[in-house]
């Protein structure tokens, strides 16, 4: 099987550009400065797992679940899934080479234009022409689709059937889902996805456009170097005129934090790109160890209004809890996790936006749905899986929704204890989340069925809400007093003399954490374009030159998906960089 990354042993004590984290931000950021000709390293705290190494069996996926908070501590710091519990939201995000995409259900919308007349936005965003192109390209390499026969899907036609006297249209959304076997913009050969419906514990067909299969390979293929296990701490310079120093922590290959060991390596340009919770952990200990940043520096956090809530007991037959891939089960269509979005428009009033998906619960989550769903659910489910299975029993009609609209964006990250902890006090009474429950509670009445906000209300969960669309802690602004970076993802440093937009030289945020605010739809097409954007004028600033065009029919072929032909090698196209490995420091 191909793989991407090198062993940490591998890496090298400089480069032109270090780009911490592996998700849209960071594969957008690596692909693009490696075709530009820079020697590249890519930072990835978590694993790389490849098609067909996702878990596909509970006891695989309990494996791949962390679990951090003020009191608990669990799993490996490695686990695919990374769940912080805080005392007024809980936050679920992405580890591993790919991030959040690995694990995402792919959901690939342009936000409402009057999300960028929010002056939260530095005026050049709404102003430069840039984003419009950095959607483009974002819409060309992650190439989403709507299912083409989405309505004949069960669970499209009961989220149809709920609509009424709800105000709202369905639509299918493009996803970022292969439906026909394709040669990605990568030159990677994707198989036609099969409908399995498991996207969102990792796709084992190949099927879905994961950055680990585009933007990521691209990189490699123009010779960024990609290093997994590697957990940044810190980024600091002693002098203005010295490169930046990265300071990483080293992940053993059983998933634990090696004690003590320390690695730093130097480069001109560092990006961060390790997700809301992990650029703005990082700039946060930074200026603990003296870099200077913006006082709003971990504020303006929001949770997307997104919540996931199910339904239970619908009259129609519902099939979506995916059947895996090689399948659990034969002559069963769930489709991809998400095909039916139904809409809710307001034109006077952006909040009152709603998205509501037609959601798909992972096949290896299966055994414990019982439990969570049924008083006496052990027993039940016993009883039931041994019968039926949860594709015959009550379980063909649980509704599972992903919806999204907008909050206040009022949250504040901060280092407790060296952990990153999120304040919002009275986050769970703002109007967002009643206006989620009623519509949520009549689209599953509308069904037969009863809302369940909440299933895992009497764990370690609680009645927080929770999130997988974090947002915000190094939002974008016009000047240092407002934000702590500029439109171009520049950090804004408040210790310069020469203005309150001055920044400092060669140091990045792009991913999820520059975002100022809600977006009312799922984020990674608006983090990847502001990424191809922030490339753009990372392009003039430093007088760089690349081409961003798709794989043509000349590029070779670099199948990466189980079943496909002879394992490529990455071709340097830029390269002949010279590796040298250095030692861990003590
Ligand atoms: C279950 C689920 C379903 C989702 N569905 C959708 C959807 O359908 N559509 C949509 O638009 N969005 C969806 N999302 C959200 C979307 O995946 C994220 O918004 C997106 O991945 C964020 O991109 P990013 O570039 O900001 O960071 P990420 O994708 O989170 O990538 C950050 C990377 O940095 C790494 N990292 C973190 N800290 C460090 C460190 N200190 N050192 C080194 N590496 C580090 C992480 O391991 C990770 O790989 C979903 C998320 C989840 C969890
Ligand atoms: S439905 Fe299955 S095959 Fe299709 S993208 Fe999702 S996980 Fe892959």
């Amino acid at each position: 099987m191909t793989r991407l990354a090198k062993p940490l042993s591998k890496i090298a004590p400089h480069y032109d550009v270090i780009v911490v984290g592996s998700g849209y931000g960071g594969a957008v950021t690596a692909s693009r400065l490696a075709r530009a000709g820079k020697h590249v390293a890519i930072l990835e705290r978590g694993r790389e797992v490849v098609t067909g190494e996702f878990p596909n069996r509970f006891p695989e996926l309990r494996n791949e679940i962390r679990i951090t908070g003020a009191n608990i501590k669990t799993g490996k710091p490695d686990a695919l899934f990374d769940i912080r519990l805080n005392e007024d939201m809980h936050i679920i995000v992405g580890c591993g080479l790919g991030g959040g995409s690995l694990i995402n259900a792919g959901v690939a919308l342009r936000p409402d234009n009057r999300v960028f007349e929010d002056n939260h936005w530095p005026r050049e965003i709404r102003d430069d022409g840039t984003l419009d192109e950095g959607f483009r390209r974002a819409d060309a390499w992650l190439s989403p689709t709507s299912h083409h026969n989405a309505d004949k899907l069960t669970k499209y036609r009961a989220l149809e059937a709920a609509t009424e006297d709800t105000g709202s249209t369905i639509v299918s959304p493009p996803v970022a889902v292969s439906f026909a076997e394709n040669k990605n913009p990568a030159g990677i050969l994707q198989p036609a996805c099969t409908l399995c419906g498991d996207c969102c514990s990792g796709c084992n067909v190949g099927a879905k456009n994961t950055v680990a299969l585009n933007y990521l390979p691209d990189a490699v293929r123009h010779g960024a170097e990609l290093f997994t296990h590697a957990h940044v701490q810190t980024v600091t310079r002693a002098d203005e005129n010295d490169p930046w120093t990265v300071t990483l922590s080293p992940i053993s290959s059983n998933g634990k934090h090696e004690d003590g060991q320390q690695i730093t390596i130097k480069a001109g340009i560092v990006v961060l790109s390790a997700g809301t919770l992990g650029s703005t952990e990082i700039l946060l200990r930074s200026a603990g160890a003296g870099l200077k940043t913006s006082q709003t520096l971990g504020q303006r956090f929001s949770a997307n209004g997104d919540i996931i809530a199910f339904g239970y007991g619908a009259t129609p037959e519902i099939n979506a809890v995916g059947i895996g891939h090689p399948p659990k089960i034969e002559n069963f269509e769930v489709g991809p996790a998400v095909s039916g979005q139904l809409e809710i428009d307001d034109e006077q009033t952006l909040d009152n936006e709603i998205r509501v998906q037609d959601g798909v619960l992972p096949s290896a989550i299966a055994p414990i749905l019982p439990v969570m769903f049924v008083p006496n659910g052990r027993l039940l489910g016993a009883l039931k899986s041994l019968i039926n299975g949860v594709y015959k029993g009550p379980f063909k009609h649980l509704q599972t929704f992903f919806a999204v609209s907008h909050d206040n964006a009022k949250g504040a990250f901060s280092l407790k204890k060296d952990r990153l902890t999120l304040s919002w006090p009275n986050a769970k009474d703002q109007p967002v989340y009643a206006r989620l429950d009623a519509i949520l509670d009549k689209i599953t009445s509308n069904s037969g069925g009863s809302y369940v906000k909440n299933p895992l209300a009497g764990s370690v969960m609680g009645h927080q809400p929770a999130t997988a669309h974090p947002l915000g802690g190094c939002a974008m602004a016009e000047t240092h007093e407002t934000g702590v970076v500029n439109h171009k993802c520049q950090v804004f440093n408040p210790a310069l003399a020469n203005g309150a937009n001055s920044v400092h030289d060669g140091l990045y945020v792009i991913d999820g954490a520059v975002i100022p605010r809600s977006l009312g739809v799922n984020p990674l097409l608006t983090i990847t374009a502001l990424a191809e954007r922030a490339m753009i004028h990372i392009s003039d600033d430093y007088d760089l030159n690349y081409d961003c065009d798709p794989a043509g029919p000349e590029t070779q072929t670099t199948p990466n998906a189980p079943g496909l032909p002879s394992p490529c090698s990455y071709e340097k196209v830029h390269g002949g960089h010279k590796q040298r490995s250095i030692e861990p420091t003590g």
